[in-house]
């Protein structure tokens, strides 16, 4: 049709406006124009064909691209409103005469199969008008059950899904030129006319297709490989839009494989900001693009914007039909910057609301209040071995007033490694238990629980403080038997003051009398749902979980959003930095040296491996060969233990209570280590694969030393040279600040690595990027400004927000529900080896 062509030249023409979108500029298009359009519309449209040549003759002359512009608006206008074509549905632009047709029978290009893709339009019947948003995406044509399961490999079931398939990136084809002016390795498109094509065997078993084109400025040579059908397509005289890369073959510029649409249709494939998706096996690009394409037009004004029009407005967002259009099919970079600011907002601003959800839900039940006596806790804290940090006073401060209260506290307690978050911790459950309840600590090793335990037997029952100190037991997978029978029952009968143990806290038949205060330390070792089934155990206790990885901000208001915070953001006195030093390979034998002059000085070192193989039976084993070497070879006269995930948990903790009272001189560990152990006499750490970890990782191996009043060194042994893995250690080198390293960890990894596998319950996001922490503000300050007008979400304005709250949170809650299944099997207790990876 040739207001088709006309239309999609101009639209090319309209981003530049310097005449050139065709050879020798409008004013000699103009030719070309009106014998087609006289041959298309007939005589009684004469007049109006007429006025279009005119106004193209008139366009090149025009001064500049201002004025140009001017024209171009009427020109545009007046193809608009182009007579009806006889023997045609509608003479208007394609966009919108398709418009009004669901979905259009494609254009079929380049690949041999026709797909035409439509669902079913929702006037053909009482069956095909139930199709919606979350029907399986066999509706729409084109798509059977195969492609359907292939799609389903990337994440897509229904129509829904496949609206929100983003592209992972644009490529831009948005610059139009000339080709005698195309330069060597730019991404360009071209608009030409094919001169000649034609099929050649290759030497090998191949064909190629070559076609030489030429806009009147020059000619160029493009190839396809083994498409020889593409004979049938691009013919000679046609007009064509070429996409690609400019190469060079000879000397000469050529185009391999490009991207390719006739003038006459719709361009998806070329001159534009092409999006490509994420693909698999059995799903072309293209293929997948024209899917997409036909859905998003069709379907995205019939997605209801769930987000609330007030919210919109405020937050000056596109809305939600335009947004899908653009993110897809972008017009411009602008647009695209919008429709993907839009998105992310949603996904923040949802998943905002499911915290004050959260939050909100925990508060209307009351919880148990705890009547704090002021004089029993400062002879408590003054019975102490020593003063707490202002730091450690504050956020004791604030976690009494919690208790006091008939809310259920919800607090987070942050502190890097060493600040000492554990006697903080001991007081609240000493108090608690002075209130006439119980309390419970859970950590997600035995090694780290055992140390707990003794840490607050020895702070409960050394002192003063009050009349008889309270029965403290031990629960972890390792006590069986009689004794675990024994716990289970002095926890029911209330003959149990406090339980300090692993998951096997969390065991079905773990039952307390009067559950009044959880805390769990290491928090980013456990899953939302751990932490819940603990609380579970009480009515409404509260809450207090740890963590010594430093938490931006950003991450502070997302995956965190319904925690209260305290930050311990002081050492004890005393400490002094971690020397650490990044070093080769080749400096290995003075390393050894140097941890040798530290245990003559009467000091004890750990040594660490890290996770060589996905398997922990490789890495077991490595840990063990690398154990027995240096013991024979490298330090026979010294004391040396081993530690990794493989042994029993008696074991590693026999191990570990060796090393801890000083029997053993080094420890050579695998990362099961690395949280929260505390061996004050420990001044150097040897770590091995340093590359392999973390940042946040590294700092808390860092901090196993430097616990006491002594000097110690971190040394750090890269087994990659890459620079990458160079800036890494550096950093780690350069500062012992926590909070400067998790920033710097999220940055580089991502919050899903950064925060561990269970990512906390944060729910997937696909678009927003939780460190953009001015974003996530927005959604937040939005979030809270809407909540207080519907907490319940019970308007019925705002049902489908309510609709999709909950679907992201239960989403997140079934993975998590899943994934602990997979990981219960033969380990029982979980406990243990979750340290390992
Ligand atoms: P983390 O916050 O990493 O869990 P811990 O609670 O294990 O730190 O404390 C680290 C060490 O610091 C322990 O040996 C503890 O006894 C000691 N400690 C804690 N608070 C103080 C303090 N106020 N003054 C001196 N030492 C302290
Ligand atoms: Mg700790």
């Amino acid at each position: 049709m040739p207001t088709n062509k006309l239309t999609k030249i101009l639209h090319l023409e309209a981003e530049k406006y310097q005449d050139r979108a065709v050879f020798g500029g409008l004013a000699r298009y103009a030719d070309t124009w009106i014998q087609e359009a006289q041959a298309a519309f007939g005589p009684e449209h004469a007049d109006w064909i007429q006025e279009v040549t005119d106004r193209l003759r008139a366009y090149s002359s025009l001064p500049d691209p201002a004025v140009r512009q001017e024209a171009m608006g009427a020109l545009l206008q007046l193809l608009k409103d182009a007579p009806h074509q006889p023997g045609s549905a509608g003479a208007g632009p394609p966009e919108r005469a398709e418009e009004e047709k669901p979905f259009p029978v494609p254009h079929v290009a380049v690949e041999p199969r026709p797909s035409p893709v439509s669902p079913a339009p929702p006037d053909t019947g009482p069956v095909r008008t139930r199709t919606g948003l979350d029907s399986p995406v066999t509706v729409l044509q084109g798509v059977g059950s195969k492609q359907a399961s292939r799609l389903t490999r990337l994440g897509i079931h229904t129509i829904h899904d496949m609206l929100y398939l983003f592209p992972r990136r644009y490529d831009d084809y948005s610059q139009l030129k000339p080709i005698n002016r195309l330069e060597y390795g730019e991404d360009v498109t071209i608009i030409a006319q094919v001169w000649d094509a034609g099929v050649r065997q290759t030497r090998g078993k191949g064909t190629l297709f070559k076609a030489i084109l030429s806009d009147g400025t020059s000619s160029i040579e493009v190839t396809w490989f083994n498409q020889p059908y593409l004979a049938d397509k691009i013919k000679p005289g046609q007009h064509i839009v070429i996409s690609g890369q400019v190469e060079e073959y000879l000397g000469r510029l050529c185009f391999t494989s490009p991207q390719w649409e006739l003038l006459e249709q719709e361009l998806l494939h070329t001159a534009r900001l092409v999006p490509a998706y994420p693909l698999t096996e059995g799903i072309s690009a293209n293929w997948l693009r024209r899917l997409i394409k036909r859905t998003v037009d069709y379907w995205s004004k019939r997605l209801p914007d769930h987000l609330p029009a007030s919210v919109r407005q405020e937050a000056g967002l596109m809305d939600l039909e335009n947004a899908l259009v653009q993110v897809h099919f972008p017009d411009d970079k602008d647009r695209l910057e919008q429709a993907r600011h839009r998105l992310a907002f949603d996904e923040l601003f949802v998943l905002q609301i499911g915290l004050l959800r959260q939050r909100h839900l925990w508060r209307s039940e009351p919880g148990k209040p705890l009547p704090v006596d002021d004089a029993i806790l400062s002879n408590f804290v003054r019975s102490l071995p020593y003063e707490l940090t202002s730091a450690q006073q504050r956020a004791l401060a604030q976690i009494v007033s919690d208790l006091r209260t008939d809310q259920p506290m919800n607090r987070l307690l942050q502190g890097d490694v060493g600040s000492g978050k554990t006697v903080v911790a001991a007081t609240a459950m000493a108090l608690t238990v002075v209130a006439g309840a119980q309390a419970a600590m859970m950590a997600p090793t035995g090694v780290l629980a055992e140390q707990h335990y003794k840490t607050l037997t020895r702070l409960l029952s050394s002192a003063s403080w009050t009349g008889s100190p309270p029965t403290v037991r031990l629960l972890t997978g390792n006590v069986t038997g009689q004794e675990r029978e024994d716990i289970y029952a002095g926890l029911a009968d209330g003959s149990i003051d406090i339980a300090v143990g692993t998951h096997a806290l969390i065991q079905e038949r773990v039952a307390f009398k009067q559950l009044a205060l959880a805390v769990i330390d290491e928090q980013h070792r456990f899953g939302v749902r751990q932490r819940a089934v603990l609380q579970q155990k009480g009515y409404n206790p509260h809450l207090l979980v740890m963590t010594a990885t430093p938490i931006p901000r950003s991450l502070e208001l997302t995956v965190f959003g319904h925690l209260d915070v305290s930050i311990i953001d002081e050492m004890p006195p005393g400490r002094q930095p971690v020397v650490t030093r990044l070093i080769l390979p080749t400096e290995r034998e003075r390393a050894y040296s140097f941890v040798h002059s530290q245990i003559e000085a009467g000091h004890q070192a750990f040594i660490i491996y890290p996770l060589v193989e996905e398997s922990d039976k490789i890495e077991a084993r490595a840990a063990v060969e690398e154990y027995e070497r240096l013991q024979e070879h490298v330090f026979p006269g010294l004391r040396l233990g081993l530690l990794h995930g493989r042994m029993k948990a008696d074991e590693k903790e026999t191990t570990m209570a060796r090393f801890a009272q000083g029997e053993l001189d080094i420890l050579v560990s695998t990362s099961v280590i690395e949280v929260g152990i505390d061996v004050p006499n420990a001044t150097v750490i040897l770590i091995e694969g340093a590359n392999r970890f973390g940042l946040a990782q590294l700092h808390q191996f860092r901090g196993r030393v430097g616990r006491g009043e002594h000097p110690s060194y971190c040394l750090l042994v890269s087994d990659s040279g890459s620079s990458g893995a160079q800036e890494r250690m550096k950093a780690v080198e350069a500062t012992n600040d926590g909070f400067e390293l998790a920033q710097k960890d999220l940055e580089l990894r991502g919050p899903g690595e950064f925060l561990g596998t269970r990512q906390s319950g944060l729910p997937e996001l696909k678009m927003a990027n939780v460190t953009d922490l001015p974003l996530v503000e927005a959604a937040r300050d939005a979030a809270h400004r809407f909540f207080e007008t519907d907490p319940d979400l019970s308007n019925p304005d705002n049902r489908l927000l309510a609709r999709q709250v909950a679907q992201l949170w239960e989403e997140e809650d079934e993975k998590e529900k899943e994934e602990e299944e997979e990981e219960g099997e033969g380990e029982g207790e979980g406990e243990g080896e979750g340290a390992i990876n």
